[in-house]
């Protein structure tokens, strides 16, 4: 029997770090990415319908909803399913939702790839959450978020391609309390169906990124 493709689905309220840690999972173990965000980013650039009205609901600050993301998806695992090499993948950027949650595992099933799915939950308090993103930066030239913590704390510019550095304007006391209100009622109930079906597995997201990082190789048994 072929080995078991490790699924890894990445959860973490507003700047819990999801996104560092989801880069060293990804070059440490070689794995692909089904990124709800950047599958919309892509999808947005072709001018149809769809494309222009994910446009408008991105720029909006709006929420596209579960059956255009979910195309996406499948669409992205039809193309993983074909890569002879793969040897697993980390789910981002959902799910938002109880309905994203069972629609994911109907997903995985489907493709045969249920048997090795880790559900990692980073934790962070709301405090240390607001601490972070208001203190974090974005870069201007590509993107990349420089979060608040260590070293990054001391760049002047960005790490990866010497970009401007600035703040998102909806990084402020009350954009992320309004974050964290929509994680509290839509998310939250994604998490405890994976913890009612004992699949939960909770990193302390206050600690060192290398330290996070251990802790998610140990709960998902990679060495
Ligand atoms: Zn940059």
């Amino acid at each position: 029997m072929a080995q078991e493709k490790l699924v890894v689905i990445l959860i973490g309220p507003p700047g819990a770090g999801k996104g560092t840690q989801l880069e060293l999972l990804q070059n440490k173990l070689g794995l692909e990415v089904i990124g709800s965000g950047e599958l919309l980013r892509e999808r947005k650039k072709k001018k149809d319908f769809t494309g222009r009205k994910i446009g408008q609901c991105i720029d909006a600050g709006n929420r596209v909803p579960t059956p255009v993301i979910f195309k996406l998806w499948v669409d992205r695992m039809e193309k993983l399913k074909k890569l002879g090499n793969l040897k697993g993948f980390i789910i981002d950027g959902s799910p938002r939702t109880i309905f994203e949650a069972e629609m994911i595992d109907l997903s995985l099933g489907w493709y045969e790839w249920s048997n090795n799915t880790k559900v990692v939950y980073i934790k962070i308090s709301k405090e240390e959450s607001i601490s972070r993103l208001t203190n974090r930066r974005i870069c201007k030239n590509c993107g990349h978020n420089i979060p608040y913590i260590g070293n990054y704390k001391e760049l002047t510019q960005c790490d990866k391609c010497g970009g401007e550095l600035y703040r998102r304007p909806d990084d402020t006391k009350k954009g992320i309390r309004a974050r964290w209100k929509w994680f509290r009622t839509d998310v939250m109930p994604a998490l405890n169906y994976y913890r009612r079906a004992n699949k939960l597995l909770e990193v302390n997201g206050e600690q060192s990124i290398e330290n996070v990082s251990r802790d998610i190789f140990k709960v998902i048994k990679q060495k």
